[in-house]
């Protein structure tokens, strides 16, 4: 039974021989060559590094991570990572969990992300194309849930395409990071830009009460990451995000109410269409599994761009574009 393997066995013991086996994944911060920076997120900066080759590098703000337990709950929160080995998901190589110096250690990711595909580069994607990048997104986050792993922040950005090849990355991270992160000060409600349209309803309904139940967590489940694979499959489609430039009050409102972005300007077939509406569900459990979309996926036609290759299919994106 592969279900026994050793990693299965250490994690049902934890916390003893966890301690133990994490060791493997600990990398001396000294061992680390770390470059440039490649950019800043929400949740700290990527450096360029060098560790038996190309590395990025996430070193994590740890002004918040002051106890034990915290540093307990961010090794377990690691440890789900070392789990992940598919050709979609970017690889975890490592991890530095001594305090002060937390840092994250994954293969480098060669390519750009959707978001700059899609977003700064305006690229568009014809028909074929989009459903093999939704193939293999659906493949990845299929392996994860399988995995038992949600991946809490799925997104243009944190979608690579490497020569035609998706890499997932940042799986899990939204825990980690929340760990380390002062992310709940003060009284306001901070949502950084372009990050609403991913959030499921049942998640938008939750941001508007947590300011009281402060310790309360986003209720992500694997339903909410298929919800946000519609969003990336709407971006991938009409080369923007929907609800574009409402404000966030207007998208809450919406979206808490289970109302979806309009699909009348988006020319494309039935079955794709289904797609969007599917994922986007309003109850959870009405959403279809990366198992299912893999099928669906499958199943588009492909023949029209067969025929005429010069003539690729493009989608009309909105009116004006
Ligand atoms: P957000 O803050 O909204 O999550 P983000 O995903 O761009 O946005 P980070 O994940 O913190 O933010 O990434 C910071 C930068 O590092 C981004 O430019 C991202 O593309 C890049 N990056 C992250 N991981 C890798 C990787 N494994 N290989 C190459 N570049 C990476
Ligand atoms: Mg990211």
């Amino acid at each position: 039974d592969s279900q026994v393997s050793d990693g299965e066995a250490v994690d049902r013991t934890w916390p003893r021989q966890n301690s133990l086996s994490m060791r493997e994944w600990d990398i001396p911060f000294d061992e680390l060559k770390i470059g440039e920076p490649i950019g800043t997120g929400r949740f700290g900066t990527v450096y360029r590094g060098n560790w038996h080759g190309d590395v990025a590098i996430r070193v994590l703000n740890m002004d918040y991570l002051d106890d034990e337990k915290t540093l307990e709950a961010f090794k377990l929160e690691v440890a789900t990572f070392r789990k992940t080995r598919h050709e979609n998901l970017v690889l975890f190589m490592g991890a530095c969990m001594k305090l002060p110096r937390l840092a994250i250690v994954t293969s480098m990711c060669k390519g750009m992300t959707l978001y700059t595909h899609i977003h700064t580069c305006k690229d568009k994607f014809n028909m074929n194309k989009t459903t093999m990048v939704a193939q293999q997104i659906s493949q990845g986050m299929g392996y994860l849930h399988a995995r038992g792993i949600v991946h809490k922040d799925l997104k243009s950005k944190n979608i690579f395409l490497e020569n035609g090849k998706v890499i997932i990355t940042d799986f899990g991270l939204f825990s980690v990071t929340k760990l380390c992160f002062g992310n709940r000060k003060g009284n306001t409600l901070s949502i950084p830009p372009g990050w609403l349209c991913y959030l499921s309803p049942e998640i938008i309904r939750s941001l508007r009460v947590r300011r009281k139940h402060d310790e309360e967590e986003l209720p992500f489940t694997k339903a909410s990451d298929v919800y946000a694979f519609g969003t990336v499959w709407y971006e991938l489609l009409c080369g923007e995000w929907p609800f574009k430039a409402q404000p966030p009050e207007a998208i809450i409102w919406q979206v808490g109410k289970g109302m979806k972005q309009s699909l009348a300007n988006l020319q494309a077939s039935r079955d794709v269409k289904d797609i969007l509406t599917l994922c986007w569900s309003y109850r959870p459990s009405e959403r279809p599994d990366f198992a299912c979309l893999l099928k669906t996926l499958e199943k588009l036609p492909k023949k029209r761009l067969a025929r005429s290759p010069s003539h690729p299919i493009h989608l009309s994106r909105s009116a004006e574009s």
